[in-house]
């Protein structure tokens, strides 16, 4: 039996199946995947030789440049996946099992965020260590989609709970 991935937006409104090996696990530091990502750099791992399947929805596309697609979930806005002529690369943190996929490469490092090389001598905590400052922590009711394929997915308890709004101006 072939290697299976899967993965999918943080609503769960698009899901990916990947059937077979995926290559080249990476973290690009350039310009536009920090744009695209919203972040220090983007984590991808290119398709290759594997079969993708977009098992739920699609990725809804913004053109980066003439030769690049930036894939995205138009309902929560999670960064899934680039395409280019070259071929697909899907972001490594919308797999179920991320840890499967450890980079082997950067790219990009001509604009590389200088503090990305001392992220790992930051303090840490866990979330516990926040929850006096923050104690809505402690009643979360997460409307995000699990790390597995679901048949039909129906957040039950998100729908249940009020979604926490921002206060509105001048209210
Ligand atoms: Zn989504
Ligand atoms: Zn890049």
């Amino acid at each position: 039996m072939s290697e299976i991935h899967t993965g999918g937006c943080q609503c769960g409104a698009v899901r990916f199946r990947l059937e077979g090996a995926p290559k080249d696990a990476s973290i690009c530091h350039c310009r536009m995947c920090q744009k695209a990502f919203g972040s220090f750099f983007a984590p991808l791992v290119s398709v290759g030789e594997a079969t993708l399947t977009w098992t739920r929805g699609r990725p809804r596309y913004f053109p980066s440049s003439n030769h690049v697609l930036r894939g995205f979930c138009d309902n929560c806005g999670t960064p899934l996946c680039y395409e280019a002529p070259d071929g697909v690369g899907l972001a490594i943190g919308a797999f179920d099992e991320p840890q499967r996929l450890p980079p082997t490469v950067q790219f990009g490092v001509e604009a590389k965020i200088d503090f990305v090389d001392h992220l790992h001598e930051l303090p840490e905590r866990v979330t516990e260590d926040d929850l006096e400052a923050a104690p809505f922590l402690t009643d979360i009711v997460t409307f995000q989609h699990p790390d597995h394929d679901t048949v039909d997915w129906t957040p039950k308890e998100a729908l249940a709970a009020e979604p926490w709004r921002p206060k509105e101006e001048g209210v």
